[in-house]
């Protein structure tokens, strides 16, 4: 039996992966067991922003799982404190609570925002509510899905926990209309990522954070996938000069190599937990603290944030360029772009089969649009490499 078929006949049909068994990768190329290589323009959606294997992050791994990597948190660490007060130094905010994976992080984020609402705002017992974007995305677990309004997120999978008011993404004004004396926080993607890439107009965030001030309600944004660099800046929310109450990061914390997420956030929303509230046997763990510290450096020592807005730049203006009567849109920002086709033409995922066959690696979101996001190590060559691809591509759609 293949490979392919092999592993579905023994994997739940969760996902529906492209037709390609990858063996290695170094850095943005990624190798399959026919020895044909490719380009990562995905990265594991910013999981492997530091691109695959860093030589430091592989060196950081291996020294400290070899001297200590898991000893849960009934006990301290030479590494858990430096760890995360580095990020908090990044973050600018006070405090940080580790975990492991994002969805992890988000749900950190809800039970902090809601204990943050009883003890702070007096709201009633059981009352508190969150406010959260139409087509987010923040996780897999049923608190989360519970508030997707991506129908095959959700379906037969209720029953779900309430407290969450959708609102339309982008819009401040509908979000000032659902706050109540109830509202605790509102929870959001600075860009929405799995919805394709959306980049909410100009003051959008400033506004959030203004309406948060007056009506004393927490902002809470999820930059899982859009922190760390993507954007071209550390975080995406620095394009609007605001600063969240809560942060929740993961994906390019763990270095390409190990879950790593965080919950970062103000002394005041912290203080919330106490001994017993909240915990993860894995997260904060040595190894993982050690990587996340490392991977921090790495951004910083490396100019990945720098050479994100630099080349991102770059990437986009090409990807603009493209002469193709498929591409209805193209937005992004730093090295994360969405090309939104034309459904009635042609599917994003037949797109990215095509893509495969010339070597790039890319991922479709929700049909209609392709998703570049390669390692912020990517070089201005390799670029232009993927770019004669996309481009071949792309113009054999034009009739
Ligand atoms: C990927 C992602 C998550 C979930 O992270 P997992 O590690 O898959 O649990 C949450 N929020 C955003 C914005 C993401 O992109």
């Amino acid at each position: 039996m293949d490979l392919i078929a092999l592993e579905s006949s023994v994997t739940a049909a969760n996902y529906d992966p492209l037709p390609v068994v990858l063996r290695d990768a170094k850095g943005v190329w990624a190798t399959d067991t026919q020895g044909r290589r490719y380009l990562d323009m995905m990265s594991a959606y910013s999981a492997v922003s530091l691109g695959h294997g860093h030589p430091r992050i592989l060196k950081a791994m291996m020294e400290q799982a070899s001297k200590l990597a898991v000893t849960s948190r009934a006990y301290h660490t030479e590494l858990l404190g430096p760890f995360l007060e580095r990020l908090v130094q990044i973050t600018g905010l006070d405090m940080a609570l580790p975990m492991n994976t994002g969805a992890e992080a988000v749900e950190t984020a809800v039970k902090a925002a809601r204990r943050w609402g009883y003890a702070r705002k007096k709201i009633a017992k059981d009352q508190a509510e969150i406010i959260v974007a139409n087509n987010n995305f923040h996780g897999r677990t049923t608190t989360i899905v519970g508030f997707s309004s991506d129908e095959s997120y959700r379906e037969g999978f209720g029953p779900f926990a309430g407290g969450f008011k959708a609102v339309p993404f982008g819009d401040a004004r509908a979000v000032e209309q659902a706050i109540t004396a109830n509202t605790c926080a509102i929870l959001i993607e600075p860009i929405q990522g799995e919805a394709g890439i959306v980049v909410p107009p100009d003051g959008y965030l400033k506004d959030l954070r203004a309406l948060c001030d007056r009506q004393d309600v927490l902002l809470i944004l999820d930059e899982v996938q859009s922190g760390l660099g993507r954007t071209g800046r550390w975080f995406a929310h620095q394009h609007e000069g605001i600063k969240p109450d809560g942060l929740i990061l993961g994906k390019a914390l763990g270095g390409g190599v190990y879950p790593v997420s965080a919950f970062v956030a103000t002394r005041d929303v912290m203080s919330v937990f106490n001994p017993g509230s909240h915990g993860s046997t894995f997260g904060g763990n040595a190894l993982a603290a050690r990587i996340g510290l490392e991977a921090l450096a790495v951004i910083e020592e490396e100019h990945l944030v720098e050479r994100s807005a630099e080349l991102g730049g770059y990437l986009q203006d090409r990807l603009r360029a493209m002469r193709s009567n498929i591409v209805r849109d193209v937005r992004g920002r730093g090295l994360w772009v969405g090309v939104e086709v034309d459904a009635g033409v042609v599917s994003a995922r037949a797109v990215c089969d095509a893509l495969l066959e010339n070597g790039v690696l890319s991922k479709d979101t929700h049909g209609t649009v392709l998703r570049f996001a390669p390692p912020l190590t990517i070089t201005r060559d390799e670029i232009d490499w993927g770019m004669e691809r996309i481009e071949r591509v792309f113009a054999r759609a034009v009739h």
